[in-house]
């Protein structure tokens, strides 16, 4: 299917204009009664529970790569690329929370504690909850991933924290999301045709698009 920018773009401020309407006491009264409290069992980090990858916002990796003093190398790498050029350069539109060779992010500790935890991405945060606009729904649901925190009793001011985090996150990623795409040069109308693992890029240039720009990585 053909991706068109403006196509794009006008549907997602459609959608941010959606996402601003939500209530944080609705969404609080929702975490309440399906309840969470984190168990602290690490499995959300860690490869063998599955899909464990953690995208990241610019200002994250900044705001990681400063307090921890870490290079951009160590914190993060491209996602998986989307696209191909006639140059043969790869092309991706995230950057994600690097991991280890078995998978697990490269922040979890022994005692399933993160290194980081007091500037964990918004996605950990959240976690197992994310606001999805299921079925080309014009008002975001409150979804929930497998953990097993889920059930357990949340009292009000965390799951007032919880939403208004839930919310949060929603409007950063679609306001990155519309940043990126007002910054994409030469993608205006464009067919996503080959698909890479995550792995096996040696060789490859990948140019990393975000809302701050584009950064080239040679694998
Ligand atoms: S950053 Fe922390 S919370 Fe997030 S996946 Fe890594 S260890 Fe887990």
């Amino acid at each position: 299917m053909r991706f068109n920018i403006l196509d794009a773009v006008n549907d997602l401020k459609v959608k941010i204009s959606n996402a601003e309407k939500l209530s944080i006491n609705e969404m609080s009264r929702q975490l309440v009664s399906t309840g969470f409290k984190c168990i602290r069992c690490g499995e959300c980090c860690r490869a063998r529970s599955g899909d464990n990858t953690v995208i990241l916002f610019p200002d994250e990796i900044r705001l990681i790569i400063d307090t921890y003093g870490m290079t951009p190398n160590e914190v993060c790498e491209p996602s998986i690329p989307q696209f191909i050029d006639e140059r043969g350069i790869l092309h991706c539109f995230e950057w994600v929370l690097k991991r280890h060779s078995s998978g697990d992010c490269i922040f979890i500790q022994a005692d399933n504690t993160c290194r980081i935890y007091q500037q964990r991405p918004w996605i950990c945060s959240t976690y197992p909850f994310f606001l999805g606009f299921t079925n080309g729904a014009a008002k975001p649901d409150i979804m929930v991933s497998e953990c097993k925190g889920v059930g357990r009793q949340i009292n009000n001011d965390d799951a007032l924290k919880l939403a208004k985090l839930l919310k949060g996150r929603l409007l950063a990623e679609i306001t990155e999301e519309i940043r990126l795409l007002e910054n994409l040069e030469g993608f205006e109308d464009w067919e996503p045709t080959r698909f890479y693992s995550s792995k096996g890029h040696h060789g490859y240039t990948i140019a990393v698009h975000d809302s701050s720009g584009m950064t080239y990585i040679t694998d």
